[in-house]
């Protein structure tokens, strides 16, 4: 099996009605990038600069930073690079980093990702300078995690533009372009998408986050892990929610957390109006096969039937027209 999914890593994801998806890979290591051509994916969705920091002993000075950023860069030469910028706090604390001596009862909903990095922003403007330098001459994509309201985004773009101008100041060529997305990792993000939108250059839902707010239910707990379906009528509802909002105001919408890259999870995400997923390599194939394999617009008519009046388990019912659909 795994012989015939290497087969295919020169076949684009395109449906049998002829739908052109896009499948790229989530990273988080230099070495990582590799995974670009084994795969044959499309680029990379979330590279997670924090995966440098956490394996670092102290904190990745500004010259290291960019030299794995130009990296990454080089490496996936024309395939697009979307960076987040550091999501540490939470689970991922820093070693070197006190956090005040603040003891979080609740971590995940803690003081992490965008709220901790535009408190540090000395952390936040060195990345910004490296990933700006790292760019130089290049297209830059970065998005934020855990945004939570529009004026996090509007502070944490204003930090990037800063640092763009101070590179043109000192002689440096500044990327080609900057595209500036947002993470919608917390639910009351979907509230505002009428403010938030106009001001992205796209929208990334981060389904592990989010499905842990949603259900208000620690994504690393144990009791938990089984307890929530991925394919429940809420999270799929939600998500199809924030992708016509997407569509309609004419922003590039993708997943990238882990629920994309399990074939079903990914088939029902294509079935809300998903055109864009970025998943774990592994998963490449296996969601590749599955969409050669799909008629998109007739699983998109059967998406809004089944959301429309729920049945009692909406992954049996997918699995079934799937089977049904020799999916
Ligand atoms: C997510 O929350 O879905 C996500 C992609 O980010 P991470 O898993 O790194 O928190
Ligand atoms: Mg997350």
């Amino acid at each position: 099996l795994r012989a015939e999914y290497a087969a295919m890593r020169d076949l684009p994801p395109i449906s049998t009605d002829g739908h052109r998806l896009t499948l790229m890979v989530n990273a988080g290591l230099r070495d990582d990038v590799a995974a670009l051509d084994t795969t044959g994916a499309d680029g990379i969705g979330l590279f997670r600069t924090e995966f440098e920091f956490l394996v670092s002993a102290e904190l990745p000075k500004r010259e290291r930073q960019q030299r794995v950023y130009r990296d990454v860069l080089d490496t996936a030469g024309d395939k697009p690079v979307i960076f987040r910028t550091v999501d540490v706090g939470g689970d991922k604390t820093l070693p070197y980093m006190s956090n005040d001596a603040i003891e979080e009862e609740n971590p995940a909903m803690g003081w992490r990702a965008i709220r901790l990095a535009l408190e540090r922003d000395a952390l936040m403007k060195a990345q910004a300078s490296a990933l700006v330098e790292a760019a130089s001459g290049r297209i830059l994509q970065v998005m934020f995690p855990m945004i939570s309201e529009p004026w996090e985004f509007d502070e944490a773009r204003e930090l990037f533009e800063k640092q763009r101008a101070r590179a043109a100041a000192r002689g440096k060529q500044p990327p080609l372009t900057i595209r500036y997305g947002a993470m919608l990792e917390v639910p009351a993000l979907a509230e505002v998408l009428d403010i938030l939108l106009p001001k992205l250059d796209f929208l990334s839902i981060g389904t592990n986050d989010l499905t842990q707010f949603l259900f208000a239910a620690d994504r690393a707990h144990p009791k938990l892990a089984e307890r929530f379906d991925w394919l429940s009528p809420a999270i799929l509802r939600f998500i199809a929610r924030v992708v016509r909002a997407c569509d309609d105001a004419g922003v590039p919408v993708g997943v990238c957390g882990e629920m994309g890259g399990r074939s079903l999870e990914a088939m029902a995400l294509i079935g809300v109006g998903l055109d864009r997923l970025s998943i774990t390599p592994a998963a490449i194939g296996p969601v590749k096969a599955m969409i050669r394999s799909l008629d998109v617009a007739e699983l998109r008519e059967t998406m809004r039937a089944l959301l429309a009046r729920p049945p009692a388990n909406m992954r049996t019912a997918l699995a079934e027209w799937a089977l049904a659909h020799d999916v």
